[in-house]
């Protein structure tokens, strides 16, 4: 079902008020169907025989100051009245204050969408969990001490650690080992600065970082 958009109103001018609407010259139409398939207002219909004939069915529905159709119909067929006649009625109905104030809405409006997209981004590229591989001399878990103080007070835990070392005196010894460990948020937020700093620690303590994955 075709709508109807000739109660609405523009700038608080009734529609109807406002003549606003395209005129199609049948003699110079030859059936092209181009107004018909451009507009999305639906302004047009086309007659079901075979010349396809562009007929204006609902001219209220025509967007105020648009002449778009006219524009493409390769036969000049189709007319608008003179644009004086909406200058004038801008005039004549002071529409401006009301524009300003939609222009205020929709700017609100704009930047409430681009604040919520921005928004979006930061959460899209936050990571809150990231699994690191070690290999070195854990030297009498000094590493793991070290590791201990450094979630200490912060909101980031360490969990599902794995250490493999080819013997159990090598734990006590600088004999070269493998690690995994995971770094993960206590409260759902981005941990990009504590694993800058992890990196660091894992350089000062000599140890290869083998692996970084971000899992979220
Ligand atoms: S674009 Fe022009 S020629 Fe084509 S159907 Fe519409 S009025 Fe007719
Ligand atoms: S001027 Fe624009 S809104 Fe009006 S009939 Fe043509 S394409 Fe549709």
């Amino acid at each position: 079902m075709a709508r109807d958009l000739s109660n609405q109103q523009w700038h608080g001018i009734p529609r109807k008020e406002i003549p606003w609407y395209p005129t199609v010259d049948p003699e110079k139409c030859i059936g092209c169907e181009l107004c018909f398939v451009t507009c999305g207002r639906e302004v047009y219909e086309i007659t079901p025989d075979k010349h396809h004939k562009a007929r204006v069915v609902r001219p209220y529905n025509c967007m105020v100051g648009c002449s778009t159709c006219a524009m493409v119909c390769p036969t000049q067929a189709i007319s608008f009245p003179n644009r004086e006649m909406i200058w004038k009625l801008e005039r004549e109905y002071k529409i401006f204050k009301l524009v300003h104030e939609e222009a205020r809405v929709k700017k609100e409006k704009m930047n409430l969408a681009q604040s919520r997209e921005n928004a979006e981004q930061q959460v899209a590229k936050a990571i809150t969990r990231a699994r690191f591989e070690v290999a070195g001399g854990f030297g009498e878990k000094r590493f793991l001490m070290q590791l201990k103080e450094f979630i200490a007070n912060k909101p980031i835990d360490i969990v599902n650690v794995t250490m493999e070392v080819p013997t159990l005196q090598d734990t006590f010894r600088e004999a070269p080992g493998y690690m995994r460990f995971e770094v993960t948020s206590t409260q759902q937020e981005d941990i990009q600065a504590y694993l800058e700093a992890l990196r660091s620690l894992i350089k000062e303590n000599q140890l290869v970082l083998i692996d970084e994955t971000h899992l979220t």
